[in-house]
């Protein structure tokens, strides 16, 4: 029957409507714009949100120093300033990472020297970090990326004793615990950001965490002294946050457990000779860690070891069929180092995990996360609808009949 064929082969999609607006729509947050209004706080430039987010965003993390600024990658860039990382300097981070991370490390005059990722997790790689750090390294950026967490206690274990800062990059997973503790408070600085597909969104604005009174005050002078001026968070963005943060923790439980569920059963694949998923859950290893433990991901994207041989399906033809079914499926990052002139960085070894995640890592993005199983349970039904049909979508298109 023609409507049980792929969306991209013109059959109906398994999520006709398509992946979720980001924000959902929030009655609270609605509220609370609705009484920054009434109140006359959407006008003033540093009012009672603003100051109340900052000490709301330290009491969450259980930290003394929060502050708030326009985006994440301005937290990050002011993060390592108050590290006084300058001109001359080498920054270690994941070959596999934020790019504007890494923009931001050559926009101080610093260099950026690109560590290898675990294979089984595609984070930096502490075994790697070593290796990395010469006397020039003043600081390592480490960011927790698609559900994913860095070993960041193993990362300061060799950062501190040779007094190099680490900024640690939760702006993906905000809430999620790592070791007993909230991400964002193991570095020195934590970073966060409130962008528009972000899970606590303003559409703009980012914060820095703080344990250390010095590198606060620091980070805080940087700021009034420079581009704070010029784009502050506003008090309507931090009156929108708050009930979000209010929330983040039973949030960020219900979107953990429709990840586990998406794991469940998966089905076997090529390899093991079935003719398809018998399962209901996703094929491919997810970079979070699911288990019971310390550790509790975050799932901005929830990335997967996708495997284009086993599937059948090149990662591309794969997130393109899965987006026509309605489900937000995308490829990774680029790996920094690839396409790129290698005067721009240094390289501590090879960085072939990098390389691999560069290729095969896909993705999917957030908003299904947070509605009902059945919703995402469509998620994987969309994977296993793809993968049956793998042959089909992967003969050419019949070229059109020029009679026609
Ligand atoms: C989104 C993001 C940032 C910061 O983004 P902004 O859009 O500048 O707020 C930083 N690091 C990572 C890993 C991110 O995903």
């Amino acid at each position: 029957m023609r409507s049980e064929l792929p969306a991209l082969l013109g059959g109906t999609p398994i999520r006709p409507d398509g992946p979720p607006p980001w924000p959902l729509p929030d009655p609270d947050v609605q509220t609370a714009l609705y009484a920054a209004v009434a109140s006359g706080a959407w006008g003033q430039y540093r009012g009672e949100h603003v100051c109340a987010l900052e000490a709301e965003l330290a009491a969450f993390h259980g930290v003394p120093h929060a502050l708030t600024c326009a985006t994440g990658t301005l937290a990050v860039e002011v993060g390592l300033r108050a590290l006084r990382v300058g001109p001359g300097d080498e920054v270690a981070m994941a070959a596999y990472d934020y790019e504007s991370n890494f923009l931001t490390v050559h926009a101080l005059g610093a260099k950026p020297v690109l560590v290898d990722v675990r294979p089984d997790n595609w984070q930096l790689d502490e075994t790697k970090l070593e290796a990395a750090l010469t006397p020039l390294t003043k600081a390592v950026l480490c960011s927790h990326l698609h559900g994913g967490l860095v070993n960041v206690p193993a990362v300061l274990a060799l950062a501190r004793p040779r007094g190099v800062g680490v900024i640690e990059d939760a702006a993906q997973a905000p809430g999620a615990v790592l070791d007993g503790r909230p991400a964002g408070t193991w570095g020195d600085i934590g970073t966060l950001s409130f962008g528009g597909s972000k899970l606590l969104t303003a559409g703009r604005g980012g914060a820095l965490l703080f344990a250390d009174p010095a590198l606060f005050q620091r980070a805080k002078g940087h700021l009034n002294r420079g581009v704070q001026q010029l784009a502050p968070l506003s008090e309507l963005q931090a009156a929108a946050l708050r009930p979000q943060l209010r929330k983040l923790h039973e949030a960020t439980a219900w979107r953990a457990k429709r990840v586990r569920e998406l794991f469940q059963s998966p089905p076997p694949l090529r390899a093991t000779g079935g003719s398809g998923p018998g399962g209901v859950g996703l094929p491919f290893p997810p970079l979070a860690p699911l288990g019971a433990g310390p550790n509790l991901p975050a799932f901005y994207k929830l990335g997967l070891q996708y495997d284009p041989a086993a599937f059948g399906l090149s990662r591309e033809l794969f997130a393109k069929a899965l987006r026509a079914e309605g489900v937000a499926f995308d490829a990774g990052f680029k790996a920094l180092h690839v396409g790129r002139s290698p005067s721009r960085f240094r390289a501590a070894g090879a960085l072939d995990h990098a390389a691999d995640a560069h290729a095969r890592c896909v993705v999917l993005h957030h908003p299904v996360l947070s509605l009902a199983p059945a919703d995402v349970r469509q998620v994987a039904e969309a994977v296993a609808k793809v993968y049956r049909y793998r042959d089909e979508l992967n003969r050419p298109a019949p070229t059109p009949d020029p009679e026609s």
